[in-house]
């Protein structure tokens, strides 16, 4: 990598400087790539919902699937989530670490809906490496971050990968050199009255048992990307109607872009038609119109590219029949 090409894709060595810097681009809602001891992070403000629809378009991640929101510590955590005594425990145990904690959302969580992708609760994980936990303090805010990579690709480990999968989408890349584990972190569900192992990453099953008995592995149906997870877990009470033109009586109006000429939008995921704005507002707009004083919510059409393709298919499984 020459000097020229390190500059373009900004990539910067994970000094004092350079990670204050960092932290300035996250709270002005900009995305920068980090190390963590399991794998490069793509980082944004949690509390910010562009900021994180900017992960899915910079990941061209076809779904909303879940993200991890990283703090640097059990207490900033449990600002943001219910953390019971078990919870409390664990993380005693294994944090700062490689271990994720799914556990119920607080209601008064300011992190963005995307985050919990419609779920009731959101996975928190405390990194261990030094630059992700300075940062996380520079920041002064939950960092959403999935690994730096383009969906479907190879977990990065190395700046160089990120460089690689998603150069100039990412406002920096600290380089902190290659992750210590290079493996992902374990994500341990706690919302239940049995812990289960969502997915095996760097702490193992039976360093957890040790501490707090019998854990189950997610089953295949358990798995929180498999579709119909997801889908069973959210869905508007109210039945959806895509591609709608106007709305019925009785029916809110979920508009993208202007509303049909003589047509008062309920909700409007973008005036302007940026997919962008429409995948920020996406979880918010539909909480809000899910109230008994409509019949159904009309959902104009949104357009197929870009994060259209993630939002179009929320929109399809909350609008399939149950
Ligand atoms: P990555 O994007 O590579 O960091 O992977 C994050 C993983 O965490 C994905 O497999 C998500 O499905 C999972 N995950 C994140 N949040 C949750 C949650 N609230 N419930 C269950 N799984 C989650
Ligand atoms: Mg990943």
């Amino acid at each position: 990598m020459n000097k020229r090409q390190e500059h373009r894709n900004n990539r910067r060595a994970a000094d004092d400087a350079a990670i204050a810097e960092a932290a300035e681009i996250l709270r002005q809602g900009g995305l920068v790539a980090f190390p963590t001891e399991t794998v490069y992070g793509l980082g944004a403000d949690a509390t910010d919902d562009r900021a994180v629809a900017a992960i899915f378009a910079a990941k061209g991640r076809p779904q909303f699937n879940p993200l991890i929101v990283h703090v640097p510590h059990i207490e900033a955590a449990a600002r943001e989530v219910v953390a019971d005594a078990r919870a409390r425990r664990i993380a005693a145990r294994f944090w700062p670490g490689a271990l994720s904690l799914v556990l119920p959302r607080r209601s008064e969580s300011r992190v963005s809906l995307l985050c919990s992708a419609g779920l009731p609760s959101l996975a928190v994980r405390a990194p261990r490496h030094p630059v992700a936990q300075a940062l996380l303090k520079a920041a002064g805010r939950p960092i959403a971050a999935p690994s730096a990579n383009p969906s479907g690709a190879v977990s990065p480990t190395d700046a160089a990968h990120v460089v690689q999968g998603l150069g100039e989408a990412a406002g920096m890349i600290l380089d902190g050199g290659p992750c210590p584990l290079g493996l992902e972190s374990s994500i341990l569900d706690l919302t239940g009255a049995d812990p289960v192992l969502l997915r095996p990453g760097g702490v193992t099953r039976e360093d957890l048992e040790a501490e707090i008995g019998p854990i189950s592995l997610a089953g295949r149906h358990a798995a929180i990307t498999a579709p119909g997870m997801m889908e069973s877990h959210y869905a508007p009470r109210l039945p959806l109607r895509l591609n709608a033109r106007a709305a019925r009586p009785g029916e809110a109006l979920l508009a993208f872009g202007p509303p049909p000429e003589g047509e008062a939008a309920t909700e409007n995921l973008s005036p302007s038609g940026d997919l962008l704005e429409a995948a920020a507002k996406l979880f918010a707009a539909l909480h809000r119109l899910d109230r008994p004083g409509f019949t159904g919510i009309a959902v104009m059409a949104i357009p197929e590219t870009g994060l259209g393709a993630a939002i179009n298919d929320r929109l399809r499984r909350a609008a399939a029949p149950r």
